[in-house]
C-alpha cells in the first residue's frame, strides 16, 4: 500500500516518531545544496503536521482506558514525569505547527479511547478529551445535532480545540472556547479538577486556549447546535468591499466565510463571500470528504508555481463551481479530512498562518498584504476569511476588546533551510503589520514570531504566566510554546 507523508499522518491518527521514520525523503541535508530538511524519524522522537518540528522525547504513551481507569493512568504517567523532573504534555493530532504539543525530553500522551454521551434536552455532550471531532459529527447527527463551534476540518482533538480556542465557519459565535461549559482536568499535582464559568473560574479561563499548560483535561461539556439543511450564496466583490459585506451577514445565517484571489498579478485584489441560509428540506447525510472537495484537488495542488492555474481556479470557484454548489448540512460543512487536499510531496510541506484583524482595519491589512507577501519566495495557494465574535474571557484570548476578520493562510513550503529563513522573515514583516492594526497572530502554528510579538499580539501573556506558575510551580506541563515564549514571563 503506497502512503502519502502527510496520509500516514492521518492515518496514523497521531504524527508519532515511528511514523516519521517511514518517511521517504530525502536522508542527507545537503545532498542536493538545497539544505533540504529530512525529519531522522524513530523511536524518541515526535513531530507535528508541520514535518519541521522533530524532537527528541523521552516516551509517547497511548491510553486507551476509559473513566476513572484513564484518569488513574494519567495520574501514574504524570507522576513519574514529575518525579523525573521531566516535562509532561497531551496532544490529540497534532496538526499545530511548532512543537506545540510535544513536551521536550518528555512524557509526550495521546488518549484513544473517544467517548460521547448526548444531553439531547440540553443540546449539549460530554466527551472524552481526545475524541476527534469525525467521531463527535457521527454521534451527533443521528440525534439532529452538530457540533456549535469547530475548525473547518474535522480531525481535530476536541480538548485540543479547547486548548488552541479554534474557530471556524458556524457564526456568529466567539472561538469554540465559547461553546464549552466545563472541563475535568488534573492539575500538576494530581488534583481533580472542574472548571466553567462559575467553579474555578480563573482556571477555565487560563485552560481556554492555553495549549495544555494549565491542566491536562479529560472530559468536557460543550453545547451544540440543531443540525440544518443549508443552501449556499456565492457573492464575488472587490477584496476591499469584503470587511462590509462580511459584518452586514454573520448574525443573519448560520454559516459564512470568504476567500480572496491568490494569483500574483491580482493577488488580495478579488474576494468571494460563501453564505449558508437554511432551508426547510431534508437534511443530506455527512458522506466525509465531498465529490467536489475531491475533484479541487488535483487544480489545488497545480495552483503551485503556476499563476494562469491561480486564475484558473479562482474563475472555476466564482463561476462554474458556484452554480454547481447545492445543498449541504450544517454537519457535513465540518466533516472535511485535512487528508483531502494532501500535497503528496516529499519535499515540501503545507504550513498555515492565521491573522485576526479588526473588521475596521481590513482595508489595511489587504494592503499590507499585498506589499509582504508576493515579494517572498513562499507560494500561497489558499486564504479562507472567517468571523470571530469577541472574546475578554481566555487569557491568551486573539479577539480580545472586540470581533476579528480572521484570515487563514495557506502556503506550500519547501523543505528545506533557506525556505524557513524566507518563512520566518515573511511571518515577521507581517505580524509586526497586524500588531499596528490592532490585530493579533495565532499560536497553533510556525513558532516565527519573535517573543516581543508574542507578547504585544497577547498582552495578558504574562498573567497567563504567573498563573501558570501558581497552579504548575515546577511547571511540569511545558511545550515548545512555553519553552520558546511564556517561560521568561514566568516569575522566578
Ligand atoms: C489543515 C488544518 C486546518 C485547520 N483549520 C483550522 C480552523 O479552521 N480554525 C482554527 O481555529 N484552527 C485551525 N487549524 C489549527 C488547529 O485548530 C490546531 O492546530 C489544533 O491544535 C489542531 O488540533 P489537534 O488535535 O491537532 O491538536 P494538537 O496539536 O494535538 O494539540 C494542540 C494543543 O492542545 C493541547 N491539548 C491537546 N489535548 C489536550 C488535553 N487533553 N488537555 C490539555 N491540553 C491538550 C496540546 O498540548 C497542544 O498545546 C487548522 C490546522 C490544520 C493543520
Amino acid at each position: 500500500m503506497s502512503l502519502t507523508r502527510r496520509g500516514m499522518l492521518l492515518g496514523a491518527g497521531a504524527v508519532l516518531g515511528g511514523v516519521a521514520s517511514r518517511y521517504a525523503g530525502p536522508q542527507n541535508p545537503s545532498q542536493d545544496g538545497l539544505g533540504l530538511i529530512a525529519p531522522k524519524g524513530g523511536d524518541g522522537v515526535l513531530n507535528d503536521a508541520s514535518l519541521l518540528s522533530e524532537t527528541p522525547i523521552f516516551r509517547h504513551s497511548v491510553l486507551k482506558e476509559q473513566g476513572p481507569a484513564l484518569i488513574a493512568a494519567l495520574r501514574a504517567e504524570m507522576a513519574e514525569a514529575r518525579a523525573a523532573g521531566r516535562a509532561f504534555n497531551i496532544g490529540a493530532a497534532r496538526h499545530s505547527m511548532g512543537g506545540q504539543a510535544i513536551p521536550r525530553a518528555g512524557h509526550a500522551v495521546t488518549f484513544e479511547s473517544p467517548s460521547i454521551e448526548i444531553d439531547s434536552a440540553a443540546q449539549t455532550f460530554r466527551v472524552q478529551a481526545g475524541t476527534r471531532w469525525h467521531q463527535v459529527i457521527a454521534a451527533l447527527e443521528p440525534a439532529g445535532l452538530s457540533p456549535k463551534v469547530m475548525q473547518s476540518n474535522a480531525d481535530f482533538g476536541v480538548a485540543a480545540t479547547f486548548s488552541v480556542n479554534a474557530h471556524g465557519w458556524p457564526t456568529a459565535f466567539g472561538p469554540m472556547g465559547s461553546t464549552v461549559q466545563e472541563v475535568d482536568m488534573l492539575l500538576a499535582d494530581g488534583t481533580a479538577v472542574t472548571a466553567s464559568r462559575t467553579q474555578n473560574p480563573d482556571l477555565f479561563a487560563a485552560a481556554m486556549g492555553g495549549y495544555g499548560l494549565i491542566g491536562q483535561i479529560t472530559s468536557l461539556v460543550v453545547a451544540a447546535e440543531k443540525n440544518m439543511a443549508l443552501t449556499p450564496t456565492f457573492q464575488t466583490m472587490t477584496a476591499d468591499a469584503f470587511a462590509d459585506a462580511f459584518q452586514a451577514v454573520v448574525r443573519t445565517v448560520p454559516m459564512a466565510y470568504g476567500r480572496l484571489s491568490v494569483d500574483r498579478a491580482g493577488f488580495f485584489q478579488q474576494a468571494m463571500m460563501i453564505s449558508y441560509a437554511p432551508v426547510q428540506q431534508a437534511i443530506p447525510p455527512v458522506t466525509g470528504s465531498g465529490l467536489m472537495s475531491k475533484a479541487a484537488r488535483p487544480i489545488f495542488r497545480a495552483q503551485l508555481g503556476n499563476e494562469w492555474v491561480k486564475r484558473r481556479r479562482w474563475w472555476l470557484e466564482t463561476g462554474p463551481n458556484a452554480m454547481l454548489a447545492g445543498l449541504a448540512s450544517r454537519s457535513g460543512l465540518m466533516a472535511e479530512p485535512v487528508v483531502t487536499l494532501d500535497d503528496r510531496d516529499p519535499t515540501r510541506t503545507d504550513i498555515l498562518h492565521e491573522y485576526f484583524v479588526p473588521p475596521s482595519a481590513f482595508g489595511e491589512f489587504l494592503a499590507v498584504c499585498r506589499a509582504i507577501i508576493p515579494q517572498s519566495y513562499q507560494e500561497m495557494l489558499n486564504v479562507t476569511l472567517r468571523w470571530v465574535e469577541q472574546d475578554d474571557l481566555s487569557l491568551l484570548s486573539y479577539a480580545q476588546g472586540g470581533p476579528r476578520i480572521a484570515a487563514v493562510m495557506l502556503f506550500s513550503q519547501e523543505m528545506s533551510i533557506r525556505a524557513e529563513a524566507d518563512m520566518r522573515q515573511m511571518t515577521q514583516s507581517l505580524i509586526d503589520a497586524v500588531i499596528a492594526l490592532g490585530g493579533a497572530y495565532y499560536l497553533p502554528y510556525r513558532p516565527h514570531a519573535t517573543p516581543a510579538q508574542m507578547t504585544a499580539s497577547y498582552a495578558r501573556a504574562a498573567d497567563f504566566a504567573a498563573f501558570k506558575h501558581q497552579v504548575d510551580p515546577k511547571a511540569l506541563f511545558r511545550n515548545a510554546l512555553w519553552d520558546r515564549y511564556l517561560s521568561a514571563l514566568a516569575p522566578s
